[in-house]
Formats: C-alpha cells, sequence, structure tokens
C-alpha cells in the first residue's frame, strides 16, 4: 500500500489534531478504545455458532409463545425493558451496536456492525494478510469471521443470502421484539390462509 502524503501523516491524524480539545471522550465510538479490547467473547460466540444457533431458535420461539402477553401489554410499552436486556446481552456477547435488524444467524454469530465500514454483504478489498481489519489492524475481520462461524451453523448457508442496506431508522429498537411481532403477523396470515 502507498504511505500515505506528507510524511506518514494520515487524514484522521489531521482532524484529531484540529479538533477542539476537552475532557469528553465520548464511550464506544474511539477506534482506540476499540483496540484496546481483546473480542474474546465476541470470538467466543463465533467458534460456538452452531451452539448459539440452536439457542437462539429456542429463544426466538419462546418470544413467539409470548406474543399475546406483549400484544395485550401492548409492543410499544415493552419496548424499553425488553430493549434495555436485548442491548446488555447481546452487547457483552457480540458487541452489538443495536442496529435493529439483526442478522446475526446469516453471518456466523459475528456482528457486521463492528466492521468500521459497516459492510453487511462481506468484506471490503482491505482485509490484512492476518485476516484482521485494515481500519483496525488489531481487530480480525468481522467477515472472515462470519465466514468461519457460519461454516459451523446448519443454516449457514444464509451467509450467501443479500442484505438489504441498512435502515438507520431502526436504530436503538429492539429486534427480538421486531422478529417476533413479524412471525406472528406470518402465522395468522397462513392461518387466515388455511
Ligand atoms: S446485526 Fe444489529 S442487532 Fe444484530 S448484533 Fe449486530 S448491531 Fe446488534
Amino acid at each position: 500500500m502507498t504511505p500515505p502524503a506528507g510524511g506518514g501523516v494520515t487524514q484522521a491524524t489531521i482532524v484529531k489534531k484540529a479538533a477542539p480539545k476537552s475532557d469528553y471522550k465520548p464511550a464506544d465510538v474511539s477506534p482506540q478504545r476499540r483496540v484496546q479490547r481483546s473480542y474474546s467473547v465476541r470470538l467466543w460466540a463465533i467458534r460456538h455458532s452452531r451452539l448459539l444457533e440452536w439457542f437462539y431458535a429456542r429463544f426466538a420461539d419462546v418470544f413467539l409463545l409470548l406474543h399475546p402477553l406483549w400484544k395485550g401489554l401492548g409492543y410499544g410499552r415493552v419496548e424499553a425493558p425488553v430493549k434495555f436486556v436485548e442491548k446488555r446481552v447481546k452487547g457483552f456477547m457480540f458487541d452489538c451496536r443495536m442496529c435493529g435488524q439483526c442478522i446475526l444467524s446469516s453471518t456466523g454469530m459475528s456482528c457486521p456492525m463492528n466492521c468500521p465500514k459497516q459492510l453487511r454483504n462481506g468484506p471490503c478489498g482491505g482485509v490484512r494478510a492476518n485476516g484482521n481489519c485494515e481500519v483496525e489492524p488489531d481487530m480480525p475481520c468481522v467477515w472472515v469471521k462470519a465466514w468461519e462461524g457460519s461454516r459451523n451453523m446448519v443454516k449457514g448457508d444464509a451467509i450467501l443470502a443479500v442484505q438489504k442496506p441498512v435502515d438507520q431508522s431502526l436504530r436503538e429498537t429492539s429486534a427480538w421484539l421486531r422478529v417476533t411481532a413479524r412471525a406472528a403477523a406470518e402465522r395468522e396470515q397462513a392461518k387466515v390462509a388455511a
């Protein structure tokens, strides 16, 4: 790769130096902060993708069983507590970014939103020879890991499906509830059609 112009000074460094100085450091958005993490739980989840695939299917069934409860209470009302739990559980397990349109089951349990370019349909051309990310050199490429995880899964070929662009309006909403409500609607439609 050609070294950046200006004696190795990157555009990111110039922007950072020009930024106003303050003590405020936003959490979870700094690449420096992210590379300090070991990614160990995320990588564990990918290594155990088959187990998690099985678990997630059972979990989705339970959520669907509870559809009358969610509906009775109101999906809008239960959103906040469910999202609170979902964010923490998936944040711990997968470094989830709460895109609200989860595709973990199609990506070997590797969250594509951890890709600095947020690519949802495979890696960019910059994967390093050691399988790490070109933007965050200490981080394994989420798509290299997605492929590895998908090879362990029963429905691993779902990784070949083309994903729609991210709908940003769904950020910070519960994917669990969305999937449940959609499955319940499909089930009711099938009943009516039968
Ligand atoms: S795909 Fe979206 S909802 Fe699923 S783990 Fe990643 S950020 Fe979270």
